[in-house]
């Protein structure tokens, strides 16, 4: 008699814990096989980030381990993804199983569209059962769109999946994928990690445990003073953010799992610690907004790269650099522009693949604005330095900060780096952190003894007159097109004159676009 197996393949859903397609796997079939595919595709896009891998590695060694305490293991395959399944599938069934596969839809690249396509293309032709599901809350009908924030927090307060139940693997089982062409995870990390960078600190470790640590430990403490530390880069660096993106996307944690365990703690404690709830609250947002952008990435994929206003296409794209751009570039990457804030945060973004929103906010808007450097580089640059990095993100957040969307608004933001020196480390911590040689000094000093590579009031004027023109080109193209009159036009907050609530709320999520 034939017998069932249920093969579990993880991407971006590292986890045991409140992972749909390992608690349904484990529920419908006594025999499961948990597979991770490198594919050759992964070490050749332009945008990878060795700290990155790295940090994967590190989950996948943990979740082998965790595997392992049932008797399990996870197997990692190499090859072309949706030829390897496939062969793994032909070899199982060549050997009296009957395979169902399950997995949860990894949409971050075209890539892993394509794949999951073609792999269900395969299933469907071969009879094999397949069950998708997704890793965090999704809509998948833009008409829908109008009821996104209820639907959302609905999801958010759902139960998480129940506890799998893993069992330990049949040794027959094991004997077939050996003869596959594969290789143990352990093995894997540990000789990636003689090759990979080295970061200064370690701020990141990888692992589904590790994750629910951060979890706990900001939660319970590192939470307090949210709100205001989030911009101070020192702060930063030391735990006074949640340090959980790289776990968010690489799901060693679900983002339900986080939203209620931070929702949870917040009603325990807001009567007595309302400072603490509040903080909790900034956060919770922070967790919706990450939502927000990859659902805007599933039903606008071309965002990653093409301008959200088409006005911009002369000033961002993806032409070759000018030299005196190509300078710049350098320059910023390499943390040598000689302003000091921007060079520190340039350094650690390269030792430890992050840096705080402010410290990228202000990188971005350097960059793209005062250099003239179209954000298409940056966003490159990023997503090859951070551990953390998401394309659904980052790309549209250097849209934002090179002052291309919500044109609506007749003021953009650019964060000058001698100002945040003084507002955000006044202490000069940071930069002594990071540019040694500015150690035992204090900011004037520092500032004094600064060779800045650019005249930054001078490029804040004359390059940010020209985004500040393509907005108002922009805003006036949109309001003409729209035939929509806006009251209160000229501030931050215009609002739509003779549109019912429906249709005004819609047209402010497109302002605020
Ligand atoms: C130019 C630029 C590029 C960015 N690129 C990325 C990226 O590749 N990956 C990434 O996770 N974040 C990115 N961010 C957003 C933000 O800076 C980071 O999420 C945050 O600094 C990560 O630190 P943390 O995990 O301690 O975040 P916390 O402040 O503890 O927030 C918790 C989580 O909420 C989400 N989040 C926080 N801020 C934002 C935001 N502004 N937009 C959307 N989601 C958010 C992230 O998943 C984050 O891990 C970018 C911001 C800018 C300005």
């Amino acid at each position: 008699m034939r017998m069932d197996i249920s093969i579990v393949w993880f991407r971006r859903d590292l986890r045991l814990l409140d992972n749909e397609a390992v608690s349904r796997a484990t529920t419908e079939s006594t025999q499961c096989l948990y597979v991770f595919i490198i594919d050759p595709w992964f070490f050749t896009q332009p945008e990878i980030g060795l700290l990155r891998v790295k940090f994967m590695f590190e989950c996948l060694s943990a979740l082998d381990d965790q595997l392992q305490k049932y008797g399990n293991r996870l197997t990692i395959l190499s090859g072309e993804s949706v030829s390897t399944m496939s062969h793994l599938i032909d070899s199982l069934k060549a050997n009296g199983y009957r395979p169902k596969l399950y997995f949860n839809h990894d949409i971050q690249v075209s890539y892993g569209r394509q794949r999951d396509d073609a792999i269900t293309a395969y299933c469907d032709a071969n009879n094999i059962p397949l069950a998708t599901t997704y890793n965090y809350f999704l809509l998948h009908d833009e008409a829908e769109m109008d009821d996104w924030w209820k639907r959302y927090y609905e999801y958010q307060y759902t139960d998480q999946f129940p506890l799998p139940d893993i069992r330990p693997e049949q040794a027959e089982v094991r004997n077939i994928v050996n003869q596959l062409d594969q290789f143990g995870a352990q093995t894997l990390a540990k000789d990636l990690s003689l090759t990979l960078p080295r970061p200064t600190q370690t701020l990141f470790v990888g692992g589904e445990n590790a994750a629910r640590q951060a979890v706990y430990s900001f939660i319970k403490d590192r939470v307090n003073g949210y709100r205001w530390k989030i911009s101070r880069p020192f702060l930063a660096q030391n735990g006074a953010t949640s340090l959980l993106g790289p776990h968010l996307a690489f799901g060693t944690v679900s983002n339900r799992a986080v939203f209620q365990a931070a929702a949870g703690h917040r009603t325990r404690v807001v009567a007595a610690r309302p400072k603490k709830a509040f903080d909790i609250a900034t956060y919770l947002d922070r967790l919706r907004w990450r939502d927000s952008f990859t659902q805007r990435l599933w039903f606008h994929p071309d965002l990653i790269w093409k301008n959200r206003f088409a006005e911009f296409d002369d000033v961002y794209n993806e032409k070759a650099l000018t030299p005196q751009q190509q300078e710049y570039f350098d320059r910023w990457k390499n943390g040598t522009t000689g302003f000091p804030l921007l060079d520190a945060a340039m350094t650690q973004l390269k030792h430890d693949g992050f840096i705080n929103f402010r410290m990228r906010a202000m990188a971005a808007t350097f960059l793209t604005i005062n250099c003239g450097v179209s954000w298409h580089h940056g966003a490159r640059h990023f997503m090859n330095c951070l551990v953390d990095g998401d394309i659904a993100i980052n790309h549209w957040q250097w849209q934002m900060q090179a002052g291309i969307t919500n044109p609506l608004s007749p003021t953009f933001r650019m964060y000058s780096p001698t100002k945040n020196l003084r507002d955000r480390d006044s202490s000069a911590a940071y930069v002594h952190f990071w540019l040694p040689e500015t150690r035992g000094k204090d900011v004037d000093t520092i500032l004094s003894e600064a060779t800045p590579m650019l005249d930054f009031n001078e490029t804040r004027k004359v390059n940010g007159k020209i985004i500040s023109d393509l907005r108002k080109q922009t805003r006036e193209r949109i309001i003409a097109e729209k035939g929509i009159e806006l009251e209160g036009a000229e501030t931050a907050h215009a609002v739509v004159k003779g549109y019912d609530k429906r249709s005004a709320d819609r047209y402010k999520r497109y302002i605020k676009d």
